[in-house]
């Protein structure tokens, strides 16, 4: 038998790591590393943060885990919160992004279907997105290598291209639902969608009573320097999928809607065993509590202009490997001259921890309690590493 008992789906580096303490984590030999990856803009408070901690320890003794057959005093506790900080009226918790958006894409559905139009089932959704890797997930995008092999994936997906308003006026059918939207790409490479684009999807929404639903499962969550990141471009979504950093850690998510989307959304449509359980609810309040105020959100904002000008100034230095910084708040993506695979592998051996998306970008994404030394440690490394790294021969 050659399989190993983790099935091999993932390219795991050597990075073995075994212990985490706020910006740092720890490999099985001692090894240091500075996190700038976050477990992809997950562990938002670091690792080990005391408040998530011992909120997670105190109701794991008190209560883990009972069915949502039973009445939810944390899940309502929290639900409460995250619609008061957010355009939406309801909530429904599930265990992972891709679940979240599944969430989303059902209630999308269903709000045409509630209103006798069930012909309105398709989502308009864009080139190099990524939504997840279930079956209706994988089908949400056009990337090649996400769907090889899965076939048949579910009908109902139009992809067009990113931030093109044209595109998206000319793709609106009598069987358009609506857009499923990342706000800012992240896997595809950090590409922010523009203002007036996301302006345009919304009064396309509006004009033909469309669902506009958002996967903030990655730039959500205070990463952007705003609770979510729908508030940049001053427009509101009818449904949105929230994972990754919801729970700091703990893995969770969250398909929030109004009360106007949710419309279809009644007993017996839908449900999951964990989703929402009670250690899970913990764990997104004490989250919330750390990130959700202003002077928590304005300090992501300020360290992200700090991390983009200290890499934009390193960038002249080493021109023949970087381009450009983009993103906001500290969701950033170095643009890369040559294969940013091969240089964030190099940067692990060198004890710096980062994330490689699409189009050749490396994704920057700290925990949001980083401070100024870190930035830094971060950017000296870099550039250290930067001047030491060799051009793989076919790029030279
Ligand atoms: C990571 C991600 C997902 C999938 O989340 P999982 O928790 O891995 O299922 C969906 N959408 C976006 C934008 C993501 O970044």
């Amino acid at each position: 038998m050659t399989i190993t008992p983790l099935m091999p789906v993932y390219p795991r580096s050597p990075v073995r790591p075994v212990r985490g303490e706020g910006v740092y984590l720890y490999g099985e030999g001692g090894e240091k590393y500075l996190d700038f990856a976050s477990g992809i803009a997950v562990n938002l408070l670091g690792h080990g943060h005391p408040h998530l901690t011992k909120a997670i320890q105190d109701q794991a003794a008190t209560l883990m885990h009972v069915s949502n057959l039973y009445g939810s005093p944390q899940g309502e506790a929290y639900a409460r919160r995250l619609t008061e900080a957010t355009f939406a009226d309801t909530v429904f918790f599930t265990n992972s992004g891709a679940e979240a958006v599944e969430c989303a894409i059902k209630t999308a559905r269903r709000y045409h279907h509630h209103h006798g139009r069930p012909e309105k089932n398709v989502l308009i959704t864009f080139a190099n997105a990524f939504h997840g890797r279930t079956m209706a997930t994988i089908s949400a995008t056009n990337q090649e290598k996400l769907r090889d092999g899965f076939a048949p994936l579910l009908p109902g997906f139009t992809v067009i291209e990113f931030d093109n308003l044209d595109a998206a006026r000319e793709a609106v059918t009598e069987h358009v639902a609506g857009f499923l939207i990342e706000p800012i790409q992240g896997e595809g490479g950090i590409r922010p969608a523009g203002l007036a684009f996301m302006k345009g999807l919304r009064a396309l929404c509006d004009e033909h009573d469309l669902m506009l639903v958002l996967d903030e499962v990655q730039c959500g969550v205070a990463r952007t320097g705003k609770l979510y990141a729908y508030e940049h471009y001053g427009i509101e979504p009818d449904i949105m999928a929230s994972a990754k950093g919801i729970g700091g850690g703990f893995p969770m998510g969250a398909c929030l809607a109004t009360e106007k989307a949710a419309a279809g959304m009644v007993i017996g449509t839908h449900g999951s065993t964990y989703g929402g359980n009670p250690l899970a609810m913990a764990a997104g309040q004490a989250v919330l509590d750390i990130v959700g105020n202003e002077e928590f959100l304005t300090r992501v904002e300020r360290m992200g202009e700090r991390l983009r000008g200290a890499l934009e100034q390193m960038i002249p230095n080493h021109d023949h490997l970087f381009e450009s910084v983009r993103g906001l708040g500290l969701m950033l993506g170095v643009k890369m001259k040559t294969d940013s695979r091969d240089f964030v592998t190099y940067l692990r051996q060198h004890g710096l921890l980062t994330v490689a998306a699409g189009d050749n970008v490396m994704r920057v994404l700290p925990p949001l309690i980083i401070e100024e030394a870190h930035v830094t440690e971060f950017v000296e490394r870099l550039s250290e590493a930067a001047r030491r790294y060799e051009l793989p021969q076919a790029a030279a």
